[in-house]
C-alpha cells in the first residue's frame, strides 16, 4: 500500500483547492445575502397578506356595488309606510309649525328626523336620486343611510336618518360598530395567517440553513459533509441532489488522490533504477556490461509504459464512469476467443475452458470493449500465480452469468479477498514480489463489473489456488 507517500500531501491539497474553487463559483449568493428567517417571514407575510387584503376589498366593493340597487329598493319599501305616517301627522298642522312638530316626533324615533329646503340637496344627492325626489319618490343618499321625501308640493323635504347611527351621544365619537367588527376580523385573520405561515416557513428555513452549511463545508474542502434529511417536502429533492453530488465529488477526489499517490510511488523504482543504470553506463567501457545496462533501462521504460497504460485505463473506468454499451454475444464462443487471445502469455501452463454447463447457444449481454479488460486481468494474474493449471469455467445461475477463473497457485488468504480489489493493493509475499505489477488489475476488473451492474469476487479454487468470479445479469 502507498498511503504514506510524502507526495500525498501536496496532491491532496491540489485536489481540494480545485474542488474549493468549483464550489466557490456557486457560493457567493449564499454567503453574501444575509437573509434571516425573520426577514424571509416578513417579506412573505407582507406579500401574501397584502394580496389577500387587496383581493378581499375588491371583492367586497364589487359585491356591495352590485347589491346597492337591491338594498335601496328594499329600504324604500320598508320605510314608505313610516314616512307617509310622519307626513300625515305634519300635514295635520300648519306649515309654519312643521319644524317644531318634527322635533317632537323626532324624540320618539331611534333615528334622526328633520326638514330641509329642497334646494340644499342638489349637491348631496346624485342626479338620478334628485330626479326621484322631484318625481315624488323616496331618494336615498349614496351610503344608503339617509332618506329624503318631498313634503307635498312644498319646497321642503323630510329627512329620515342616518338610519344606522346611534343616538347615544357617548357612542357617536367612538368607532362605528361595523368598522370595529371589520378591524377585529382582519386582525384575527392576520394573526392566524401569521402563525400558520410561521409553522410552514420554519422547517423550510431550517432545511435551507442545513443546505447552506453543507455547501459551505464542501466548499471548504470537507467532503464528508452531508445535508441531514430534509423536514420539508419542498427541500427534500434539493438536499438529496446535494448529497449525491457530494458523494460523487468525494469519490472523484478519492480516486484522484489514490491515483496520483499510487502513480508517483510506482514511478520511483524504475526511475531510480534508470538513473543508476545511466551512472553505471558512464563508468564502464565493457561492451557486455553496457549491453546489460541498456537492457535494464529498456525494461524500466517498458514498465513505465505499462504503468501509465494501466493507470489511464483505471482512471477511465473509475473517474469517467462511462456508459456501458451492451451487445448480445454467443457466450461460449466469445469466452473461448477471449481466452485464446491471451493463451500465449501462459505458454507452459495447462489452460482449459469449460462451457459444458451452459445451455446451448446461450446469448449474453455485455460491453464488448470493457468486459475483456476484466477477464484478461484475471487471466494475467492466474498466469503469474498458477503452478501448473488454470481452468476457466462458466455457469448460469438463474438470470446471472458467472465466469470463474481458477488456478492451483498460492491462493489468497480469506481476510485479503476483499482488500485485493482496492487500487494499488498488492499482497506482500515472496511470490507477489517476484511477479511485479501495480495492484490495479483487480480494481479495473471490479469497475468493469460495476459498469455491468454485477460483481467481481475472490474465493478459494477447487484446484487449490485462487478463484476469481465475475457475475452479472445475462439480459440487460
Ligand atoms: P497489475 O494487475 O496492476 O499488473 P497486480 O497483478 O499485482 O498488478 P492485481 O491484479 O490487482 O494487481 O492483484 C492484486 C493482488 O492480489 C496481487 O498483487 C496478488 O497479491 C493478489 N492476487 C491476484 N491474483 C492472484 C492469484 N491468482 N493468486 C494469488 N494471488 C493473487
Ligand atoms: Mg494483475
Amino acid at each position: 500500500m502507498t498511503g504514506t507517500d510524502p507526495d500525498a500531501g501536496s496532491a491532496r491539497e491540489r485536489s481540494q483547492g480545485l474542488a474549493r474553487s468549483l464550489f466557490r463559483v456557486a457560493l457567493p449568493r449564499w454567503r453574501g445575502g444575509r437573509y434571516s428567517l425573520s426577514k424571509l417571514f416578513f417579506n412573505f407575510y407582507l406579500l401574501a397578506m397584502g394580496s389577500f387584503v387587496a383581493i378581499a376589498f375588491t371583492a367586497d366593493l364589487v359585491i356591495s356595488t352590485a347589491q346597492r340597487g337591491i338594498t335601496d329598493d328594499y329600504a324604500r319599501r320598508f320605510m314608505r309606510g313610516t314616512i307617509t305616517l310622519i307626513e300625515d301627522e305634519l300635514f295635520r298642522h300648519p306649515r309654519s309649525s312643521w319644524e317644531k312638530k318634527i322635533q317632537t316626533i323626532d324624540e320618539k324615533f331611534s333615528y334622526k328626523l328633520g326638514i330641509v329646503e329642497r334646494i340644499t340637496l342638489d349637491r348631496k344627492l346624485t342626479p338620478s336620486q334628485v330626479d326621484k325626489l322631484d318625481a315624488g319618490d323616496i331618494a336615498i343618499d349614496h351610503d344608503g343611510d339617509i332618506m329624503y321625501h318631498r313634503l307635498g308640493t312644498s319646497s321642503l323635504v323630510l329627512v329620515v336618518g342616518p338610519l344606522a347611527a346611534s343616538r347615544n351621544p357617548e357612542q357617536t365619537d367612538r368607532l362605528p360598530l361595523e368598522l370595529r367588527l371589520r378591524l377585529l376580523t382582519w386582525s384575527l385573520i392576520g394573526v392566524i395567517f401569521g402563525i400558520a405561515l410561521w409553522f410552514w416557513i420554519r422547517p423550510v428555513w431550517r432545511d435551507l440553513e442545513a443546505l447552506r452549511q453543507t455547501a459551505r463545508d464542501l466548499g471548504d474542502g470537507d467532503f464528508e459533509a452531508r445535508s441531514p434529511a430534509a423536514r420539508s417536502q419542498l427541500i427534500a429533492p434539493l438536499s438529496d441532489t446535494m448529497n449525491s453530488m457530494a458523494e460523487r465529488v468525494q469519490q472523484l477526489m478519492a480516486t484522484h488522490r489514490e491515483l496520483s499517490c499510487g502513480i508517483s510511488h510506482e514511478l520511483r523504482t524504475p526511475i531510480a533504477r534508470m538513473r543508476f543504470a545511466l551512472e553505471m553506463l558512464t563508468e564502464t567501457d565493457d561492451p557486455a556490461e553496457r549491453e546489460r545496462l541498456w537492457g535494464m533501462m529498456e525494461a524500466d521504460l517498458d514498465e513505465l509504459d505499462h504503468l501509465i497504460d494501466t493507470s489511464l485505463t483505471y482512471a477511465r473506468f473509475e473517474r469517467e464512469a462511462p456508459e456501458p454499451h451492451f451487445s448480445s454475444v454467443r457466450f461460449a464462443d466469445w469466452l473461448a476467443d477471449e481466452v485464446e487471445s491471451v493463451r500465449l502469455l501462459g505458454r507452459d501452463l495447462e489452460l482449459a475452458v469449460d462451457t459444458s454447463q451452459l445451455p446451448e447457444n446461450l446469448a449474453v449481454d455485455l460491453d464488448r470493449k470493457a468486459m475483456p479488460y476484466a477477464l484478461r486481468n484475471l487471466l494475467r494474474n492466474a498466469f503469474k500465480y498458477a503452478a501448473r493449471q488454470i481452468r476457466v469455467s462458466a455457469e448460469l445461475d438463474g438470470e446471472r452469468i458467472l465466469i470463474h477463473v481458477d488456478d492451483d497457485g498460492i491462493g489468497i488468504p480469506p481476510e485479503e479477498r476483499e482488500h485485493v480489489f482496492s487500487a494499488f493493493t498488492r499482497l506482500d509475499r515472496s511470490r507477489d514480489r517476484s511477479t511485479g505489477g501495480y495492484g490495479l488489475g483487480l480494481a479495473i476488473a471490479r469497475r468493469v463489473l460495476e459498469l455491468h451492474g454485477g460483481s467481481a469476487t475472490a474465493d478459494a479454487a477447487p484446484l487449490g489456488g485462487a478463484r476469481f468470479t465475475l457475475a452479472w445479469q445475462a439480459r440487460q
